[in-house]
């Protein structure tokens, strides 16, 4: 069976870039019927956040992403939060301690700094040099034992090309011996990312990793490790990376495209899948609006692409608008209420809400809605002033004479003011609806006026006899 995981760090809120991947590894899962994995990687204790471990659940929940197994869902695999596993990963270090695969190193920042430095000028990668790699051991022990810091290096085997099938990206090949030998535990003990991440995979029975380009240097080294361990390698796809508008990279303003945020402004959680969906990957019937279930049956790894996929926030509009258009009743009104609480008069809410629910694409702008029905219209601006003044205050004299005679229904309402004025199309519904709501534009005329009722609509219009 297929088991995807999504493996962030609590260190920030997540935002439409790592939710994309959330999601892809989501979509996998269960198009396959196979399994969705939160895992916690939380080794850094310095950036870790209880706080963003939480919020970031929340954000996976609210967009439908739920994990069957992993942090605080069970598994027979777990602990899933890395910070729990200290044990498991001590025994596998020994592993690779007691067959001579790792050393300690002792070079401080400094010196790598300065090593690597040196490596670009003379323009080669920069690469450990393996400087410790050379120690003898015994001075190294001893070293040890007297406490000086050291972090733990895997010895990449030389002369090895290392081959893998990324499912996404197609063959991959690498030499070893330009890779360095890299970092599996830190000088404060606990384990570096290559490390804790290939083992929890393999021992947590993922088959997929699907994660961003950056990480595809990563992999053969991860293979090494795993193979070292004698222990099964998932299979590994890249997603190419998102770019902003501009193109730069979309991590420069990942702060200000937290999924927590779109949620406050009112997207919903089908407005952003159905867009995070389509970054990097090709669905057929491209304007088709899916369902969780449906964008999970139609992904396929095949169709991820590789260039770059763009962030495009008239996209995300399109999709949001879609999705309020498709709410059900109850549904909008969920949506909106908090917005326009206390701007609706009790009593009104629902009525209010079938009317607007097609005029707006977010709550904050019902809640404008509300106040220009139930409060004031608000000033008019030079464009429908225009088209009062145009109008005239006859027009509007025997608007409200018509609704004096007829009460409010709208259907009698404007026949008597065609019958009186002669004005027709335009010239009737326009005024009409400037006088009533404050604006060119808006929901049925129809509705406004049950919903204001007589006394005010009375009153908005005598607000343009002047
Ligand atoms: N914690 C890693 C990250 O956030 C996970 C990478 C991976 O998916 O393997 O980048």
């Amino acid at each position: 069976t297929v088991t995807t995981r999504f493996a962030p760090s609590p260190t920030g809120h997540i935002h439409v870039g790592n939710a994309r991947t959330a999601l892809f590894n989501a979509l996998l899962a269960r198009g396959r019927g196979g399994h969705f994995m939160l895992r916690v990687e939380d080794t850094d204790a310095e950036r870790s956040r209880d706080n963003f471990l939480t919020s970031l659940m929340e954000d996976l929940r609210w967009l439908g992403l739920d994990w069957s197994l992993g942090h605080d869902a069970g598994g027979e695999q777990g602990p899933y939060r890395q910070s729990e596993r200290q044990a498991i990963y001590a025994r596998h270090f020994k592993r690779l301690d007691d067959a001579g695969l790792i050393y300690p190193c002792f070079c401080t920042p400094e010196q790598l700094k300065r090593s690597r430095a040196a490596q670009r000028a003379a323009g080669k990668p920069p690469r450990y040099a393996g400087t410790c790699a050379r120690l003898d051991p015994d001075e190294a022990r001893r070293r040890l034992e007297s406490g000086e810091p050291a972090s733990w290096r895997f010895r990449v085997p030389s002369g090895r090309r290392i081959e893998f099938e990324d499912f996404i990206r197609g063959p991959q090949s690498f030499q070893s011996d330009e890779i360095g030998d890299f970092v599996i535990r830190r000088t404060d003990g606990t384990p570096a990312f290559f490390f804790s991440n290939a083992l929890d995979d393999a021992l947590m029975g993922v088959s997929h990793v699907m994660r961003g380009e950056d990480h595809l240097t990563n992999t053969p080294r991860q293979l090494l490790l795993l193979e070292a361990l004698d222990l099964p390698a998932p299979v590994y796809g890249h997603l190419p990376l998102i770019a902003d508008s501009d193109g730069g990279p979309l991590s420069k303003r990942a702060g200000s495209l937290g999924i927590r945020d779109f949620r406050a402004e009112g997207y919903l959680p089908l407005a952003l899948l159905n867009y995070m969906a389509r970054l990097g990957h090709r669905y057929d019937e491209e304007d088709r609006f899916r369902s969780l279930e449906e964008l999970a049956a139609d992904f396929a790894p095949g169709r991820v692409g590789r260039a770059p996929a763009r962030y495009d926030a008239q996209q995300l509009l399109h999709w949001q608008k879609v999705a309020v258009a498709r709410l059900d009743a109850d549904a909008a009104w969920q949506w909106m209420a908090d917005a326009v609480a206390g701007a609706v008069p009790p009593g009104k809410a629902r009525a209010f809400c079938d009317l607007i629910r097609h005029n707006v694409v977010f709550p904050a702008e019902a809640r404008a809605w509300a106040r220009r029905l139930f409060d004031h219209p608000g000033d008019l601006d030079a464009d429908t002033r225009a088209v009062v003044e145009e109008s005239g205050r006859e027009f509007f004299e025997a608007a409200l004479d018509a609704l004096e005679a007829t009460g409010p229904d709208y259907q009698e309402w404007v026949d008597r003011i065609r019958q009186t004025t002669g004005a027709r199309g335009k010239k009737l519904f326009m005024p009409l609806r400037i006088a009533l709501t404050g604006s060119r534009r808006g929901p049925e005329l129809d509705g406004v006026l049950t919903l204001i009722g007589q006394t005010e609509a009375a009153r908005r219009l005598e607000r343009c006899i002047g």
